[in-house]
């Protein structure tokens, strides 16, 4: 019953954009918008402890070029995390002595960069970089492990915060964000989601749906995902995807009266709702009733757009750009060729989604990065191309993507006074690069770039080089003037996982 689509009419923004990167010099523009945003305290996800941290545990980091999320250059300095909190910045006091106590893990930063783990804002742990038509039948044990996988994938990569954004089995995603935090296996921070909420005419993948016409029966299934499965989001598909070739990205498959009743049962049980919405029409019902995480977007109006504008401490938006590129522009290996996207509409989507993007970026409306890795060609692990995204489509400096990753996810987790900066006091949830992501956003996209991973002030990945103390001059017969790189490429391979 999707309603007759009438041809978009054109926007106020420049709808060409000129790619590259963006020539804004000074404070990064998305800093206030996303420290403005303010979700009702009703709202406030769950606190979830992580366990395995021991309260003694000291881990310094010298030497490091701290990038820390806030508008400041990076700058030299050293870090100490005591237990799970980052506890000094800049310069720490008896650092001399730390350095001696063996009980003290140093890492020797020799100018590599240390900032804040990295978020994805739209998190699907449960696809399988395959058939998604067949989640569905996977077996609930194979799918359990696979979903465990994604979980290591994401933290391997360097990402510590993620916003789940639909389980294609009910229980997959609490489980997992159960067993991350109790220490049984290893993963990002997460808020847990369950099967998406469709139309019985508005599905995308059936086998993975909760399915529900009306407000009555929708309130009933939210009622389910909270109380029985114990969900932290919810999500709604309102929108089709082209790829289906049956339900277009324009068109809305939900009333106001079902979107309305959604969010009022959501917010009543202190949850927040997220949703698939492409179409013009999602984005205003979304924006009209309150559904708080607005994933793609890519076809807002003027009048949506001024909507969403006035209304922006109480949204964010989610592109997930990395699926449109990439389905236009890599999918051929996969059986999907370019000239098939195009002609079912994707590099009209995209188009359109960049311009209204970056229009959003320019009124100061927060857009966030991450979102539908896991499909055959966005697979697991590539989480930090939409940076690279960002950077050359969307008019953002490298440094506000950086931002909008990792403060910006924090806020989205409704945590920003807590995670997404390299400061005192905020939870020890960081990584070691191995270059400056402020000159190539893309060394993010290298594993064997991002050396050291802690969450929770944990050590998650260090490789063997990192136990080796740096020579000093003045040793070995002056034989090593300059601390040396050393470089190990056989061993580190070993020890680092490839994705
Ligand atoms: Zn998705």
């Amino acid at each position: 019953m999707a309603p007759a689509r009438i041809e978009e009419p054109p926007v106020s923004w420049p709808v060409k954009a000129e790619n590259g990167t963006s020539q804004h010099k000074g404070r990064p523009r998305n800093i206030d918008s996303i420290d403005a945003v303010k979700f009702d305290d009703s709202l406030q996800p769950k606190h979830y402890d992580m366990f395995g941290t021991h309260p003694d545990s000291r881990i310094l980091f010298t030497d490091v070029n701290i990038l820390d999320s806030s508008d400041r250059h990076p700058f030299k300095g050293d870090v100490l995390i005591e237990g799970e909190r980052i506890t000094q910045v800049g310069e720490v006091p008896n650092i001399d002595e730390l350095k001696k106590d063996r009980k003290v893990r140093v890492f020797h930063g020799k100018g590599r960069t240390l900032m804040s783990g990295l978020g994805d804002a739209h998190t699907h742990f449960t696809w399988n970089g395959g058939d998604l038509d067949r989640l569905g039948e996977l077996g609930v044990e194979e799918h359990t492990l696979l979903t465990m996988r994604s979980a290591q994938c994401y933290i391997d990569s360097g990402y510590t915060m993620c916003f789940g954004a639909a389980s294609a089995k009910d229980r997959l995603d609490v489980v997992i964000r159960d067993a991350i935090n109790a220490g049984d296996i290893s993963g990002p921070r997460y808020l847990a989601n369950a099967k998406e909420i469709a139309r019985r005419d508005g599905e995308l993948v059936g086998g993975i749906t909760a399915f529900a016409d009306g407000p009555d029966e929708m309130r009933e299934v939210i009622r389910r995902h909270v109380n029985e499965i114990g969900v932290d989001n919810i999500k709604l598909s309102m929108s089709g995807e082209e790829i289906t070739e049956i339900r277009s990205a324009q068109d809305c498959y939900f009333t106001d009266e079902e979107t309305a009743a959604c969010v009022d049962e959501g917010h009543e049980l202190g949850k927040r709702l997220c949703a698939h919405a492409r179409a013009r029409d999602s984005v205003k019902m979304c924006v009209k009733h309150g559904v708080d995480v607005i994933f793609h977007a890519s076809y807002i109006d003027d009048e949506g757009m001024d909507m969403l504008e006035k209304k922006k401490t109480k949204h964010v938006v989610a592109p997930g750009l990395n699926w449109l590129l990439a389905t236009l522009y890599e999918a051929e290996a996969f059986g999907y060729p370019q000239s098939k996207a195009e002609q079912v509409g994707y590099k009209k989507e995209l188009d359109a989604a960049v311009a209204g993007l970056r229009e959003m970026h320019r009124r100061g409306i927060v857009v966030l990065p991450g979102g539908d890795y896991g499909f055959a060609w966005t697979p697991h692990g590539t989480y930090a191309r939409d940076l690279e995204h960002f950077v050359k489509l969307l008019d953002f400096t490298p440094h506000e993507a950086i931002i909008a990753a990792t403060r910006g996810v924090a806020a989205l987790l409704m945590r920003g006074h807590e995670l997404g900066q390299i400061k005192a006091g905020y939870y020890a949830d960081c990584i070691l690069v191995d270059g400056n992501p402020l000159e190539d956003i893309r060394v993010l996209q290298n594993h064997d770039k991002i050396n050291v991973i802690c969450i929770n002030g944990r050590v998650h990945k260090a490789g063997r080089k990192e136990y080796i103390a740096p020579p000093v001059s003045g040793q070995d017969d002056n034989k090593h003037p300059i601390v040396p790189d050393l470089d190990l490429p056989e061993m580190k391979k070993d020890m680092q996982k490839n994705y």
